[in-house]
């Protein structure tokens, strides 16, 4: 069986190398990301402008692959149908959890560490640390793309000719991580909100700075006067809905943070239990030994000193050291629903196929499912057999329709992180499994679960069909 060709060791090629080496097909990975040998004998880092390791399947930014809830969470839907499917990703981010309450949050090296080990070890990949800078050679008749936001300026280049359209864009913006020892406990405490608890029973996953109305006045005033780091070629391009940095959120208004990332609800300041926060601002664990925390959605542009000076601002965190500052980075996608076919090849040539955020889907999980996908598709076709997406109920489904056109009717394609809103809808029930009667209120949820259960249920038949 020949080969196929995956560009790309990210979320999404990662796990198409996976799905593809387990239907039996040899696999060549190629990523670009590498340590190589200067003639003086130093060691030279090649990487993206938001990758820091050589690592496969590294993440950039947040350690989260978010709510970990399949019955009531579309995100959640999307981890249980990957699971079943044999999803390496799914299975590292397992093993490699670390506390974050309801959401799966990983130790992002391990996690990295194992994907990578798992994808060496298995006898039917190839790792080749190079980057494919322009049009595959013809002889790679079955390639999947999955070069992701960061996609090397030779292959977009390439790519976007051979499609003849513009590659659209956005902003993505990276949170700070501090380093634990520099919190100060004798202000912040550990807690998740609503005591919600993780999948070891544990309810304090997260550490919280309390902000009182002045310390928070003030911190909005120092952000809203923080010099940002955007050069002007940059400054038309839009940020993405789900990721805006904190000072694009309070140019929207002082109060915006407030009802985002700094909600005071659902916890409660051990010393000063009976007043109200004003605002609190959440760290979350970053690795398993629990020496970094990220401040969970404070991604920002602000310059790097004038960033140290306001997140010092926050209450526990005056003494802060910063294992990683926050940043900013253009995000580059295709004009999936004119270029991609139903199989998510190029139809302008289609013995490349797309997996990833370069597709138009948006998240970590969303990329790796449609590098489940498509590595699938990909070993279907090496081996002859007919296999087409999962049905729109699914979740995979429901993301394969946005990003082929089926919801995107004479509107501008945007990025989308899978919802329940992308599948098809479902009357919300009035009576339970049982016959009672749900309240109005909670029918929109129960909704969600019939979704979910939908789903889930469509995703088992496709997958047993088509064994
Ligand atoms: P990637 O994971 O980026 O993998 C692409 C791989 O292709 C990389 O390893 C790269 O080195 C390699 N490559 C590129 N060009 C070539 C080439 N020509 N030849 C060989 N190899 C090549 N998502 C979240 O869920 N949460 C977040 O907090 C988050 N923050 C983000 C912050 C930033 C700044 C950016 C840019 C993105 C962020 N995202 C976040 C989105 C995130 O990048 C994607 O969700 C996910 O990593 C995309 O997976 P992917 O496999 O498509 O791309």
């Amino acid at each position: 069986i020949r080969p196929v060709h995956v560009i790309g060791g990210g979320m999404a090629g990662s796990e198409a190398a996976w799905q593809i080496a387990n239907a039996g097909v040899p696999v060549i990975l190629h990523e670009m990301r590498r340590d190589e040998t200067a003639a003086d004998g130093s060691t030279v880092e090649i990487r993206t402008d938001a990758h820091q390791t050589a690592g496969l399947a590294e993440l950039v930014c947040s350690n989260s692959f978010r709510s970990d809830d399949w019955e009531y969470n579309a995100v959640g839907l999307l981890h249980q149908e990957m699971r079943e499917l044999n999803s390496i990703i799914m299975a590292c981010g397992h093993d490699h959890q670390v506390p974050a309450g309801g959401a799966l949050a990983v130790d992002r090296d391990g996690f990295s560490d194992a994907v990578t080990k798992k994808l060496s070890e298995h006898p039917l990949i190839t790792i080749v640390r190079e980057e494919v800078a322009g049009i595959p050679p013809e002889e790679w008749d079955n390639v999947i793309v999955a070069t992701g936001p960061l996609t090397s300026q030779a292959l977009a280049d390439a790519i976007l000719k051979l499609g003849g359209e513009e590659g659209l864009s956005f902003f993505d913006a990276i949170a700070p991580i501090v380093h634990a020892d520099s919190i100060n406990f004798d202000i912040a405490w550990r807690q998740s909100r609503y005591d919600k608890e993780g999948p070891s029973g544990e309810t304090a996953a997260y550490v919280n700075c309390p902000m009182d109305k002045e310390q928070y006045d003030a911190f909005i005033d120092a952000l809203l006067a923080s010099p940002t780091a955007v050069s002007k070629e940059w400054e038309h391009v839009p940020y993405f809905d789900g990721c805006l940095p904190i000072e694009v959120m309070s140019e929207r208004g002082r109060e915006t943070l407030r009802h985002g990332p700094m909600k005071p609800v659902g916890l409660t300041n051990p010393r000063n239990p009976t007043v109200k926060c004003h605002a609190i601002v959440q760290l979350r664990q970053d690795n398993a030994l629990g020496t970094l925390y990220n401040i969970v959605g404070f991604q920002t542009k602000m310059k790097y000193g004038a960033q140290t000076e306001v997140l010092r601002m926050i209450p526990g965190l005056e003494n802060a050291q910063f294992a990683r500052l926050g940043g900013l980075h253009r995000n580059t996608y295709l004009n999936s629903p004119k270029l991609l076919d139903k199989q998510l090849r190029l139809k302008a040539m289609p013995r490349l196929r797309f997996a990833g955020q370069v597709t138009g889907v948006e998240g970590y999980v969303e990329s790796a499912a449609m590098g489940l996908l498509t590595g699938r598709l990909a070993a279907a076709q090496s081996l002859g057999k007919a296999l087409s997406v999962p049905p729109p109920e699914t979740a995979m489904g429901a993301l394969v329709e946005h990003i082929t056109g089926g919801h995107m009717a004479g509107s501008k394609f945007q990025p989308m992180n899978i919802n329940y809103g992308l599948l098809p809808p479902l009357e919300a029930p009035k009576v339970d499994e049982e016959g009672k009667r749900i309240h109005p209120k909670e029918r929109g949820r129960a909704k969600k679960r019939l979704q979910s259960i939908r789903g889930l249920e469509a995703l088992k038949a496709w997958r047993d069909a088509n064994a």
